[in-house]
């Protein structure tokens, strides 16, 4: 069974366009049903800039009610940036959207395997009451940011101190997060996720079992994390 399917995220409607017009994430005001198709989401879109990812495309087979576009690769090049939502002229949200056809899309398995570089936030999350980068993304924010920004999250403590500010206060609040994560069904959740990647098995695509507890931090058996094993992972 899976756990903690929410029925407010991803309600049961006919088609894909009153699911996400339902759904809790989505205002009332949302102008799905006003689209024009005028691509101005697209054409403010940081991915669609680099990808052959389009906003647009997803607006359109969501009124087509067309499903699948849960099993499409576009889905997952959104990071939430939002320019789309506020550069829509007939205020529809393609963002939120994406939001809801994602939801749907791990609900029923599809593209779930996406879900397992963002499982160590959560075990860190529930181990240490606060986020972090997870250890297979540090290596990409050195290159994409640059050593200084390294230096910088190395340095943290004494910058804070040079700059005259406290030490920072990671107080220890796990066991609130843990109550937090534990009433919210955050682990049986975790557990349905891992298993669901388990079953899947895509050849070549998981390295390790996902429940290999002596895997290093931020190598979850993914193609990205190979370059990058046990690169420590930092606070944030
Ligand atoms: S900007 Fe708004 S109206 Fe234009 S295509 Fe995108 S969602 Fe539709
Ligand atoms: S929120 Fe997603 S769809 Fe909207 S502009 Fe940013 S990356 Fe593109």
């Amino acid at each position: 069974m899976m756990p903690y399917v929410n029925e407010y995220d991803t309600p049961d409607c006919k088609t894909l366009a009153e699911t996400a017009k339902k759904s809790i994430r989505t205002p009332e005001s949302l102008g799905l049903d006003r689209c024009i198709q005028c691509g101005a989401c697209t054409a403010s879109c940081p991915a669609a800039r680099f990808t052959d990812y389009s906003p647009r495309q997803i607006v359109k087979k969501v009124l087509e009610n067309d499903h699948s576009v849960l099993e499409s690769e576009m889905i997952w090049s959104c990071f939430y940036c939002y320019s789309c939502n506020v550069r829509c002229p007939r205020n529809n949200s393609p963002v939120t959207i994406v939001q809801v056809l994602r939801q749907m899309a791990i609900n029923e398995g599809i593209g779930i395997e996406k879900l397992g570089y963002f499982l160590e936030i959560g075990e860190y999350l529930a181990e240490n009451g606060a986020s972090k980068v997870p250890g297979a993304g540090i290596k990409n924010m050195e290159r994409d940011l640059g050593d200084r920004w390294i230096g910088m999250k190395k340095n943290l403590e004494f910058i804070r101190s040079e700059l005259g500010l406290s030490s920072r206060d990671i107080r220890d609040t796990h066991g609130e997060v843990q109550a937090i994560l534990e009433s919210t069904g955050y682990f049986e959740r975790e557990k349905w996720i891992k298993a669901k990647i388990q079953e899947k098995k895509v050849n070549g695509f998981l390295k390790t079992d996902c429940s290999n507890n002596e895997r290093k931090s931020g190598d979850f058996g993914f193609e990205s994390d190979r370059e990058y094993t046990g690169q420590e992972a930092f606070t944030i």
